[in-house]
C-alpha cells in the first residue's frame, strides 16, 4: 500500500483511538483530514482555530506519539487551519502552521510560533463620530457568573469555548457559537456567564441577552407598527448578541428571514453571536437550511447530564455562596438521588431547605428522604395499593368498602379487578399481599384478575377506555 497522507493518518487514528474516550475521540479527531505528506512531514486539515487550539494544549503527547510511530523520529506536523470565512467568500480561507509546541514534538525545522488572528479592534458602523453611543440594557443576570458556573466533565468543552469567545468577542472562530443541550443542564447560565465576562474585559462593548421566544415577539410587533426598519437597526447597533432558545425559531419563517438578516450584518461586522438550543442543530426542524448552514459556521457545543462528582460540586457551591451548612451525607444523599438536571438539583436543594426552617427541623439524611418522597418529580416514588383503590373508587363513583367487601356484583368485581391489575403493574407487592389488600381475596384471585384485564383491554373497546383513563390518572399524581 502507497504510503499516502491519508494511510498514515489512518494509522495514527487507529492509535489514537484505543487511547482516548469515543467521545473527545470525535470531537477532535473524526473532523481532522490529512491532506498532505511530503517526506516525513503531515499535513493535517483542522476546521477550525479553536479545534487546533484545543489539539495543541491537550492533546499534542498523543499526536507526536502516533504520528513518530508511523513516519519516524523525524516526524512533523503542520496544520492547515480552515480560517473564519467573510460573508460572501465563496472558498475558505486556509492557513498552514507547524505545530507550535517544539517541546513536545521533535520539529526543529520550523521557524515559529506564528500568530494567529488580527487584533485590530472592531468598528461599529453605526456610531457616528461625535454622536453619543445609546446605552442599551444587556439584561444579563449577574448570578449568572462563570464562577458560579461549575466545571465537569459535563459542561468542560462548551464552558472553556464560551471561556475564550469572553476573551476575545468576535475574535474566535467559534462565530456563532451554539450551545446546546436538554433542560436545566445550565444553557441559560453559561451564555450569561460569556456575556458577564464580556462586559467586565470590554465595558464598552454592547452586549445584549434576549430569549428567541421575545425577538420573535419584538419583531411582530415591529411589524404591526410598522417599525421593522428600527426593529433592524436595533440589533445591528449590538456587539455581542445572545439569542436563547433559537429551537423556537421552528416553523417562523419570517422571524428566521429578519433574524438572518440580523445574523449576516454582525457576522460581516467582526460581532459575537451565542446561540443556545434545546436540541442539536441536525435536530432542529422548521429551521431554514441557510440558517443552520450558518450556524455551522462556529462552533457547536454541547452540555450533558452532570456526573455525580458534578452534581455535589454543584451543591455544595450553592450551600457555600448562600452560607449554609449542611451535613455531607445529606448533600450526597441528595446528588445521588436526583439525576436528570441541574434545576431540579437547586430546586430539591431549596425544597429542602424551606422544609427544614418552616418545621424547624435539622436537615438529615431522613427529612431528605422525606421530602424527596414528596416533592421531587422525576424520581420513582412506589405507588401504594391504597392509592390506586382511591384513583379506581373515584372514576367510578364507588366506596372503597364495596370494593373491598365480598360483593360479586360486576361493576365492583370489574373495578376490584382493576385495582388488582394496576397494582401488579405499578407495585412492588405479591399477588398475595395485592389479593389481602383487596377484599382478602388469595394469589390465585389476583392472578385471574391480571388475566382478565388484558384480554378485555384487547377486546373490548368501552374496557380500553377505563384502562387508559385510568392509567392517565394513575401516572399523572405521582
Ligand atoms: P437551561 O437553560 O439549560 O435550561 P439553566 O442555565 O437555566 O439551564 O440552568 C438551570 C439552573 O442550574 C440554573 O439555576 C443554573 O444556575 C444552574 N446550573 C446549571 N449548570 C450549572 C453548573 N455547572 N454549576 C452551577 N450551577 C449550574
Ligand atoms: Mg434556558
Amino acid at each position: 500500500m502507497e504510503r499516502t497522507a491519508e494511510y498514515i493518518w489512518r494509522n495514527c487514528l487507529g492509535y489514537i483511538k484505543d487511547n482516548i474516550s469515543t467521545q473527545a475521540y470525535k470531537t477532535w479527531f473524526v473532523p481532522i483530514k490529512a491532506v498532505k505528506l511530503q517526506g516525513s512531514v503531515i499535513t493535517l486539515q483542522v476546521p477550525s482555530k479553536f479545534i487546533y487550539e484545543w489539539l495543541e494544549a491537550h492533546y499534542i503527547k498523543l499526536l507526536k506519539s502516533s504520528i513518530t510511530k508511523e513516519l519516524g523520529k523525524d516526524a512533523r506536523l503542520v496544520y492547515s487551519i480552515v480560517m473564519d470565512q467573510a460573508v460572501g467568500d465563496k472558498e475558505a480561507k486556509h492557513m498552514n502552521i507547524p505545530s507550535q509546541n517544539r517541546g513536545a514534538i521533535e520539529n526543529p525545522g520550523v521557524t515559529l510560533p506564528v500568530r494567529i488572528g488580527g487584533d485590530e479592534g472592531i468598528r461599529n458602523p453605526f456610531i457616528i463620530p461625535g454622536l453619543k453611543k445609546v446605552h442599551i440594557e444587556s439584561q444579563l443576570n449577574p448570578n449568572y457568573t462563570f464562577e458560579n458556573l461549575i466545571e465537569g466533565d459535563c459542561n468542560r468543552l462548551a464552558r472553556s469555548a464560551g471561556y475564550a469567545v469572553a476573551q476575545k468577542p468576535g475574535g474566535t472562530s467559534f462565530n456563532p457559537l451554539l450551545i446546546y443541550g436538554g433542560v436545566g443542564l445550565g444553557k441559560t447560565h453559561l451564555s450569561h456567564s460569556i456575556g458577564i465576562e464580556i462586559k467586565d474585559r470590554f465595558p464598552e462593548k454592547t452586549v445584549l441577552y434576549v430569549s428567541a421566544e421575545r425577538f420573535t415577539q419584538q419583531f411582530i410587533d415591529s411589524i404591526r407598527n410598522n417599525t421593522k426598519n428600527d426593529f433592524v437597526h436595533f440589533y445591528q447597533l449590538i456587539d455581542v448578541l445572545i439569542m436563547d432558545d433559537v429551537q423556537s425559531f421552528s416553523g417562523k419563517e419570517k422571524t428566521q428571514d429578519v433574524f438572518f438578516e440580523i445574523f449576516n450584518h454582525m457576522h460581516q461586522q467582526g460581532k459575537q453571536v451565542i446561540l443556545t438550543s434545546d436540541r442539536a442543530p441536525v435536530d432542529l426542524q422548521g429551521m431554514e437550511q441557510r440558517l443552520l448552514s450558518r450556524f455551522k459556521w462556529g462552533l457547536s457545543a454541547d452540555l450533558q447530564q452532570p456526573g455525580l462528582e458534578t452534581r455535589i460540586a454543584i451543591l455544595r457551591q450553592k450551600l457555600y455562596t448562600d452560607g449554609i451548612d449542611m451535613s455531607d451525607d445529606v448533600v450526597e444523599y441528595l446528588a445521588y438521588s436526583i439525576t436528570s438536571n441541574i434545576r431540579e438539583l437547586e430546586g430539591a436543594l431549596i425544597s429542602l431547605l424551606a422544609q427544614s426552617s418552616l418545621n424547624r427541623k435539622k436537615i438529615t439524611v431522613d427529612l431528605a428522604k422525606q421530602m424527596i418522597d414528596k416533592f421531587v418529580r422525576n424520581t420513582t416514588r412506589e405507588i401504594s395499593v391504597d392509592f390506586i383503590q382511591k384513583v379506581v373508587c373515584d372514576y367510578f363513583d364507588m366506596p372503597i368498602e364495596l370494593l373491598k367487601s365480598k360483593t360479586r356484583k360486576r361493576e365492583i368485581v370489574q373495578a376490584r379487578q382493576l385495582t388488582m391489575f394496576f397494582s401488579k403493574q405499578m407495585t412492588k407487592h405479591s399477588l398475595a399481599s395485592i389479593g389481602k389488600q383487596c377484599g382478602n381475596k388469595d394469589h390465585a384471585t389476583v392472578l385471574h384478575a391480571c388475566r382478565t384485564v388484558s384480554n378485555l383491554n384487547e377486546t373490548d373497546k368501552r374496557f380500553r377506555t377505563y384502562v387508559e383513563d385510568l392509567k392517565k390518572k394513575l401516572t399523572l399524581n405521582t
